[in-house]
Order: C-alpha cells, then sequence, then structure tokens
C-alpha cells in the first residue's frame, strides 16, 4: 500500500450495543487528540472507522458491503477513504478482512483501540495492520480524558464475558469478564460530573458480575460501588446496564430499596419464559427464579421499572414453549423490552443445534411478542399520568420551548417551558402515547 496524506477528517460509524457506542465516542476522542475534525453531515471523510456489530444478521457479510459502498462513493468523490475496521466483527475476522478487503488498512478489536492513533500512522506511511489484543484494562488507562460529555453519560465498569449463552459470540469477540478498578471508577466518574453530566450510566456485557475493592481494601461489587458512586457532589442519578439474572444479589436489591440516587429502572434480560429453552442457551437460571428475583426488586422498590431481551426461534423451541414466554410477559407486565428473532452466529452452539426453526414461524412469533410488549409499555406509561417526577433535560424539542428528558423509569417525556439541557426539572406527566409521555412543568 502506497503512503497516503494524513486524514483531516473522519467518521465513525458505530452499529449494536452501548458498548459499541461508548467504544465509537472514545474512538472519536482519540482521533480527535490527533487533530482530526468530524466530517461535516453529507461530506465524505478522509478516514472511516467501521465500529462493527457481530449480533447482526450476516454480520461479517454486511461489513463487506459496508466496505464495497465506502470504495465506491470514494471513488466517485475523488479520493478513497482511509478504512478502518473496528468492533466484535473485526475481533472475530481479524487478518480475514485484510486478505477479503485490500482496501482496509486498520482492523482493531474492541480492546485494541487505544492503539488506533498509532494503527493509522503506520498506515499513512503505507503499513496495514491488524490488532486483536485483548488487555482491556490498559485500553482503559490509554484513553484521554473525556471530552464531550453530555448530562447522561456513560462509564464503561466492565468488559467480556464468561457465560457462555449458548447463542452469543460475546465471550469469544469481547473475552473474559474484567472488571476495571474502583479507584480509576470513582475518579472517572468525578470527572464525568466535572465535565458536566448529571446522570452516570454504568456499562458492561455484565455489569452486575464488576467486583473489585474499595479505598480500605475491602471487597465490594456491583451494590457497593453505586453506593460509593452515589457520594459524588453533583451526581444526581445512576443507572446501570446489562446485568445477567445469576449475578444479581442481595445487596443489588437493598440499593435499589436505600440509594436514592439509583433510579428505579432495571433492565434484565431473560430471552425466554421456558426452562427446556433456557437450559439449552445455557442461561443458568429458569423462568420460575427469574420472577421471584423481578419479585424481590419490586419489593424493595415497588416503582420499579423493568425492562427485558426477547428471543424468539431458538433451535427447537415448541410454540407450546413459546407460549411460556407470553405467559411470564403477562406476569411481569414490563415497562419496556427489546426482542428479537433467533439467528445463527458463526462458531456458536446454538448455530449447529438442530430444530432450526423457519422463518414465518419466527416472524410470527416476533410479532405477537411485540404485541404484548407494546401493550405493557402502553399500559405502564398510562399508568404514570398524573405522577409528579424529575426530568433530567437532554435535549431541545422539535420547536422553540420544548425540552426532551428522562424521567426516573427511563421513560422519553416533553414539556415545555424556561429550561436548559442538564436542568433537573420537576414535572407532572398528563399525558401518555407508546413511546414518550408529556409533561407539564411545575
Ligand atoms: S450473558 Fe450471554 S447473551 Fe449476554 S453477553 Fe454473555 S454470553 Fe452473551
Amino acid at each position: 500500500m502506497q503512503n497516503t496524506i494524513p486524514p483531516k477528517t473522519y467518521r465513525v460509524k458505530s452499529f449494536g450495543c452501548q458498548m459499541n457506542v461508548y467504544d465509537g465516542e472514545r474512538m472519536a476522542e482519540l482521533l480527535a487528540e490527533k487533530g482530526i475534525t468530524p466530517a461535516p453531515e453529507g461530506k465524505e471523510a478522509d478516514l472511516v472507522v467501521l465500529n462493527t456489530c457481530h449480533i447482526r444478521e450476516k454480520a461479517a457479510e454486511k461489513v463487506y458491503s459496508d466496505i464495497g459502498r465506502l470504495v465506491k462513493a470514494g471513488r466517485e468523490a475523488g479520493k478513497e477513504p482511509l478504512i478502518a475496521v473496528a468492533g466484535c466483527v473485526a475481533q472475530a475476522e481479524g487478518e480475514e478482512i485484510m486478505a477479503r478487503a485490500p482496501a482496509v488498512s486498520m482492523v482493531v478489536g474492541p480492546q485494541a483501540y487505544h492503539r488506533l492513533p498509532d494503527m493509522l500512522d503506520r498506515a499513512v506511511a503505507g503499513e496495514r495492520a491488524t490488532d486483536t489484543d485483548m488487555p482491556p484494562i490498559a485500553k482503559f488507562d490509554a484513553l484521554p480524558a473525556r471530552r464531550k460529555i453530555g448530562p447522561a453519560a456513560f462509564l464503561t465498569i466492565q468488559e467480556g464475558c464468561d457465560k457462555f449463552c449458548t447463542y452469543c459470540v460475546v465471550p469469544y469477540t469481547r473475552g473474559a469478564e474484567i472488571s476495571r478498578p474502583y479507584k480509576d471508577l470513582v475518579t472517572e466518574a468525578h470527572k464525568l460530573v466535572e465535565a458536566g453530566a448529571k446522570e452516570i450510566t454504568l456499562l458492561g456485557q455484565n455489569v452486575n458480575a464488576w467486583t473489585g475493592e474499595d479505598d480500605k481494601g475491602r471487597a465490594q461489587g456491583l451494590a457497593g460501588l453505586i453506593r460509593a458512586l452515589a457520594q459524588v457532589d453533583g451526581l444526581a442519578r445512576i443507572r446501570y446496564t446489562t446485568s445477567h439474572p445469576a449475578d444479581m444479589d442481595d445487596a443489588m436489591i437493598a440499593a435499589h430499596g436505600e440509594v436514592d440516587k439509583l433510579m428505579p429502572y432495571l433492565h434484565l434480560p431473560v430471552q425466554s419464559g421456558n426452562d427446556r429453552v433456557l437450559k439449552a442457551m445455557n442461561r443458568s437460571h429458569t423462568a420460575d427464579s427469574y420472577l421471584r428475583l423481578l419479585e424481590r426488586f419490586r419489593t424493595a422498590r415497588p416503582d420499579i421499572a423493568l425492562s427485558g431481551d426477547f428471543i424468539v426461534g431458538f433451535p427447537g423451541e415448541t410454540e407450546a414453549e413459546f407460549e411460556d414466554t407470553l405467559r411470564l410477559v403477562d406476569t411481569v407486565g414490563y415497562a419496556q423490552a427489546y426482542s428479537f428473532k433467533y439467528s445463527p452466529r458463526p462458531g456458536t452452539p446454538a448455530a449447529t443445534m438442530d430444530g432450526q426453526i423457519a422463518k414465518d414461524v419466527m416472524d410470527d412469533r416476533l410479532q405477537r411478542l411485540q404485541a404484548a410488549l407494546n401493550r405493557d409499555q402502553l399500559a405502564f406509561n398510562n399508568a404514570s399520568v398524573g405522577q409528579r417526577c424529575t426530568v433530567l433535560v437532554e435535549r431541545t424539542g422539535k420547536h422553540a420551548g420544548q425540552w426532551l428528558g428522562k424521567s426516573p423509569w427511563l421513560q422519553s417525556v416533553w414539556f415545555e417551558g424556561k429550561a436548559a439541557i442538564g436542568d433537573l426539572v420537576e414535572v407532572e406527566l398528563v399525558e401518555a402515547g407508546p413511546n414518550s409521555l408529556a409533561g407539564r412543568l411545575i
């Protein structure tokens, strides 16, 4: 590959989960540190980072078609961009991408992107590079201080996963579970608040698997860390995602009952309501143990909003087993939930399991599940009408004087009146819709 002109503009395109979005923001900060600026909307960028997700159906093939589109657009604009492939497909495919896509000059995994600036220098000098090393802690120590902070910020506290659900690639693409040191997290939380954050969402593939030693050398879990962060002056709200039922403990249930800054919202994936399917998924819990766990959270915090993840059409799932999932949904009454059709991932045990479900059956089950979930989300929003709550203002609305923010239950709320981004305002919820509520400023 011949030398190229150092890029002046960049574009980071992130796909998939909140962790990937967070990584995309950090890569953008690394490039900004090098004096490279975001490409204007609609303009071709000199450098494009495809921050990929392996959960997308036919994930790898989609990356190759994205690369093809970039090269074609670059040729038409008379300047071929420098292309970097990052994220979970980069980790899974590695050198294969270099072999199949000569236009790509950098392939970097989720644990190695702190080295992107060096890889870029080598790419400009004509050297193509792949880095799918897994030094998670080193990554965070090497990342620059956060720049652009909104009122609601993310803080990655844990990475990787040891659960090996049979349908999931994350343990292979993100590696084993690691917890960032307690001291680093408290320090970074202070910096986020100094930079303007009022709310911090703690992120991890298995965020409630976080463990660490506090400043007195005592062993702590997520609940202990949350109690420590609740002492940070200026921090008003704490959230966390994504948890695994098997890592939930009494301390987390107590924290929801006792820590005011911990928001009454719990995202706890379950995937299926049938025990045979849960076993085949290697989820290490049953439908009943999951329901009893939610009951304990509701006892500790009666107004808690519950959210879940679901997969329909897992190999071998019968109609009766799917109806167990619908029954679980009826029992819980989720405030929000995410649902997906099963799709085989290369290299995962479920991909070669017997009883792969036909697409039309999956489509039908997803539709019925989403109808039930949408019914319950609207019911939860309707039940909130008349309540007064605090809304964190995150951005302006459609017209002047209109603002948008989040309720404690992570509902989108819009209202009119005198406010500013970052304000915590009192509103009365006056009207509910399926995805948002109208509020009256008090
Ligand atoms: S808990 Fe299961 S679904 Fe979640 S990241 Fe780990 S292996 Fe994947």
